[in-house]
């Protein structure tokens, strides 16, 4: 459930109505509902009510710090991949306590930082970042503590670009390999292990997948236990799908409760790190429309919408050919067409929708572009030289601008001209 709605006739985020932000903001902007976020936060951390465990948000998919501010009120933590998420998530609040870092390349500099923070758990990849970790630390007279991401080799049956925990895929340590690594960091005086991790892939919409991962984390923690080596931790990333068509996944609570039921003994905490599950309809993209026109001579007549957003505002269908629903801000009964809705980038694959069926659309008019508060602002870029987009958060009948849209300034910011 969201709370982006028809009123009227006209689109709402909440109590207020989506074109009257847009005359105050102007367009393209990213549009969350505060409301929506913190449903589905509290929907997704309850389902583990009664378990110990620690959600924490996966800020890649949506790091404005006003929103992570949010879910740290709510108590959850984050999920890093980077020395600027650490940032992010510090400056949103986040306790250090409950911030886990992740991802294959983790540099000197940004393993100094999240030290010096005192995150609770760096998830290791590689045994060569194992050795590096070991040496920041050592340097900083301190000890990391750690978990080795598994990579338990399941398949997650989603998009091939957003599967990683196949044997094929960059992410993790094969778990026959991870025994090995375990018992060279114990031995390490800066290390700490405290964890075992997994991350198996995004937009899943069975559970299935999860379970056979968590399963094959088990055995590998009991043979860990064995080499009396203690895990606390036990963290199954995040991956839980949404709706953007006619998806269905698990609501959030029959996935907790089969991951639950197959905990059962373990004496563990668990952490999970969801991002789309929490953010993906709790945002859209709004744009208006600059030019209609179609090109005919080709096997059938091709009609275009012209937007003013464009792929690098939200590049997922160029990326992965994502489907998003798209629907006019002006609730339209008029009869359908069937359109592609482009944007003005210089790409072939800037499209939001191809050959969609969509009521008749003029010059002006405001659509709403739907699901976009994962991974779409924070994959946002300045390709053709254009100034990132605002975001925009409603409260009830409130709004904020949580980012002021980019101004041509920025664009050259850092640059010159050449004085050799
Ligand atoms: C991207 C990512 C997540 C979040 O994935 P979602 O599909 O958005 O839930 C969690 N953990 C890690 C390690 C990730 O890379």
């Amino acid at each position: 459930m969201n709370h982006f709605t028809y009123k009227n006739g006209l689109l709402f985020c909440e109590d207020i109505g989506v074109t009257e932000i847009a005359a105050l903001v102007q367009t393209p902007f990213y549009l969350y509902s505060q409301a929506t976020l913190q449903r589905h936060f509290t929907a997704f951390d309850s389902g583990f009510d009664g378990t110990e465990h620690l959600t924490c948000f996966a800020v890649k998919a949506c790091s404005n710090i006003a929103i992570l501010n949010l879910f740290a009120q709510m108590g959850g933590g984050a999920d890093i991949v980077s020395g600027g998420e650490l940032l992010r998530a510090m400056k949103a609040g986040i306790s250090p306590k409950k911030i886990i870092y992740s991802g294959v390349g983790k540099t000197r500099a940004e393993m100094r930082e999240a030290l010096y923070a005192g995150i609770l758990m760096f998830n290791l990849e590689s045994p060569q970042e194992l050795d590096r970790l070991q040496e920041v630390a050592a340097e900083l007279d301190t000890r990391a503590r750690v978990a080795f991401r598994i990579n338990p080799d399941v398949d997650p049956k989603t998009h091939a670009y957003i599967s990683t925990g196949l044997a094929k895929n960059k992410f993790g340590i094969p778990v026959d390999e991870a025994g090995k690594e375990y018992l060279r960091a114990r031995d390490m005086e800066n290390i700490e292990i405290i964890g075992v991790s997994c991350h198996i892939g995004s937009q899943l919409t069975q559970v299935d997948p999860f379970i056979a991962a968590l399963r094959k984390l088990k055995v590998f923690i009991s043979e860990l236990v064995q080499e009396g080596i203690k895990i606390k931790y036990l963290d199954l990333g995040g991956g839980v799908g949404i709706t953007y068509d006619d998806e269905q996944p698990p609501h959030p609570h029959d996935y907790a409760r089969a991951v639950r039921a197959e905990l059962s003994d373990l004496d563990c905490t668990l952490i999970l790190e969801p991002g789309r599950v929490i953010t993906g309809n709790a945002g859209i993209l709004v744009t208006e429309v600059q030019y209609t026109k179609s090109n005919s001579g080709g096997e059938k007549v091709k009609r275009f919408v012209i937007v003013d957003a464009a792929m690098n505002d939200l590049t997922r269908p160029s990326l992965y050919g994502s489907y998003h629903e798209v629907i006019p801000v002006r609730e339209d009964t008029n009869p359908t067409q069937e359109v592609d809705i482009v944007g003005p980038i210089c790409e072939t694959g800037d499209f939001f929708a191809r050959d969609r069926m969509m009521p008749v659309t003029a010059q002006g008019d405001l659509l709403a572009v739907m699901s976009c508060g994962a991974y779409g602002f924070t994959m946002s870029s300045n390709y053709n030289s254009r100034p990132r987009a605002a975001e925009v958060l409603v409260a009830g009948d409130r709004f904020q601008i949580i980012r002021e849209r980019e101004e041509f300034d920025d664009l050259i910011r850092g640059e010159s001209l050449s004085r050799l």
